[in-house]
């Protein structure tokens, strides 16, 4: 059973979040529901997932294929979920057709396999493309420079649909660093969207985490991801 604490506790912070969140879409210039706040759920515990849902939140992104499984059953049904982790090809076929959206399509090897398993199940997969906007080592995702030519590939690839950008900045001290890569972002975003092409269309921008959505929302982000100031600390 849940503690009675950790459910306040999640009603605090989501009550902070939220309105956080809704000063930064309003201070945008957009309006309620333009916006998505996803909730990053590694970790978590189904029972306290099913908490925020009741308390309002629509959207859940998990990182790894076997903890999505292994809590799918137990999450309330009406929920919308993306897969947002580092996704590996051999476990494509686990997911494809549990999750509304795969966020993190980060090599072509992967959207092609999202795309097979996906027609074998007779079903589309809408995806976003990873962009590894810091070039970091560290990361996966495309470079912005190689990103033009990627969509080509992939607009031919049956069984997915492109539908947006996502990206994990490096880790910035300040606001003022994190937002240029944003900035960086939202232009690739609305260049790549010029471009016509097949089952390509630049309608989600995911960007932004616990410690800096609203510079995101800023700067054009309407999908952001957040885990800690949610559900706390992950051990
Ligand atoms: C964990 C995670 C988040 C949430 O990060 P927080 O800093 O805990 O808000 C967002 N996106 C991805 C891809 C993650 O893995």
């Amino acid at each position: 059973m849940m503690e009675k604490s950790s459910i306040s506790f999640l009603e605090t912070n989501y009550n902070d979040i939220k309105s956080r969140f809704d000063a930064a879409v309003k201070k945008s210039g957009r309006k309620d529901g333009e916006v998505i706040l996803l909730a990053a759920t590694k970790t978590v515990a189904p029972e306290i997932i099913n908490e925020a849902i009741k308390l309002g939140i629509t959207h859940i992104g998990e990182n790894r294929v076997q903890e999505f499984l292994s809590k799918n059953d137990e999450v309330t049904k009406n929920v919308t979920r993306h897969f947002i982790g580092h996704l590996q090809t051999n476990k494509v076929k686990d997911i494809v057709g549990k999750v509304s959206m795969i966020e993190s399509v980060h090599s072509l090897k992967l959207a092609r396999e999202i795309g097979k398993c996906s027609e074998k199940i007779g079903t589309v997969t809408d995806v976003l493309i990873e962009i590894n906007i810091g070039g970091e080592e560290s990361k996966s995702g495309f470079s912005p420079d190689e990103i033009d030519a990627a969509i080509d590939e992939m607009s031919a690839i049956r069984g997915i649909r492109i539908r947006g950008l996502m990206c994990i900045p490096p880790i910035c001290e300040k606001s003022e660093q994190v937002k240029e890569y944003f900035n960086r972002m939202r232009k690739l975003f609305v260049d790549i969207g010029l471009k016509k092409r097949d089952n390509v269309t630049m309608e989600f921008l995911s960007m932004g985490m616990s410690s800096d959505f609203e510079d995101a929302i800023e700067c054009g982000s309407n999908l952001v991801r957040v885990g800690t100031a949610l559900f706390g600390k992950r051990n």
